[in-house]
C-alpha cells in the first residue's frame, strides 16, 4: 500500500456566525492547505446571492427537491436555518466522493449541523471561526449590504447563540485578518496531517 493510500481522509468542520468571513477564509484556505482539502458543496433552498453559482457555492434546490432528497436519506445532516423556511444540508455523496479519493473533506456548516456530524463521525476536526466580538460581527453584516435590517437582526440573534457554543469546538480561530486566520487553520491541519502522516496530492 502506498503512503497516500494508507493516509485516511478526514472530516474538517468549520462553523462560525454568519458574517464571520467563513467563505473568504475557506476560499483562501483551499489554495494553500497543507493537506489535500476538498470542500463539500452543501444543498440549500435559499435563493442564490449575486455572484453565487449552482454547484460551486451551493446546490440550489427547490423545496420539493430538497424534501425528496431528504426523504431518500441523501443527507448526512440537514436542517432549517434561521427559522424562515430555508433548508441547508450536507449531501452524503459530497463527503463520500472526497473521502474515497483520500481527501480531507471540509464542511462549512452551522453549529447544530456540526453536532449532528460529530455524533456520527467523532474524530471530525471541529474549528469555530469568529470575528472576536458581536459589535464587529454586526459591523461586517451591515457593510455586506446583502441583508435587510430584519435579516441582520435575525442573524445576530442566531450568532449570539452560536458564539455561546464555541467552547464545544476543538479549535477556535479569531478572524481579525483573513491571512492570519488562514495561517492558523493551516497550522491546525498540518499538525493533524503530520500525525496522520498525510501528504498533499
Ligand atoms: P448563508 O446563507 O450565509 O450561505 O449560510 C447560512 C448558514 O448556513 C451559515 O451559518 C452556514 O454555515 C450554514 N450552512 C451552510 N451549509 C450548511 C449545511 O449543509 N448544513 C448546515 N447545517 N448548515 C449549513
Amino acid at each position: 500500500m502506498t503512503e497516500q493510500a494508507a493516509c485516511r481522509g478526514r472530516l474538517v468542520i468549520i462553523s462560525g456566525p454568519s458574517g464571520a468571513g467563513k467563505s473568504t477564509v475557506v476560499r483562501q484556505l483551499l489554495e494553500v492547505s497543507p493537506v489535500p482539502l476538498h470542500k463539500s458543496v452543501s444543498a440549500t433552498t435559499r435563493a442564490p446571492r449575486q455572484g453565487e453559482r449552482d454547484g460551486r457555492d451551493y446546490y440550489f434546490l427547490d423545496r420539493d427537491e430538497f424534501a425528496r432528497r431528504r426523504q431518500a436519506g441523501e443527507f448526512l445532516e440537514c436542517k432549517e436555518v434561521f427559522g424562515r423556511g430555508d433548508w441547508y444540508g450536507t449531501l452524503w455523496s459530497e463527503v463520500a466522493t472526497g473521502l474515497e479519493a483520500g481527501k480531507w473533506v471540509l464542511l462549512e456548516i452551522d453549529v447544530e449541523g456540526a453536532w449532528s456530524v460529530e455524533q456520527q463521525v467523532p474524530d471530525a476536526l471541529t474549528i469555530f471561526l469568529h470575528p472576536g466580538s458581536m459589535d464587529e460581527l454586526e459591523r461586517r453584516l451591515r457593510s455586506r449590504g446583502t441583508e435587510t435590517d430584519q435579516s441582520v437582526r435575525r442573524r445576530l440573534e442566531v450568532a449570539q447563540r452560536e458564539m455561546a457554543a464555541r467552547q464545544r469546538y476543538r479549535f477556535e480561530v479569531v478572524n481579525d485578518s483573513v491571512a492570519q486566520a488562514v495561517q492558523d487553520i493551516c497550522r491546525i491541519l498540518k499538525l493533524r496531517g503530520d500525525e496522520a502522516r498525510c501528504s498533499k496530492n
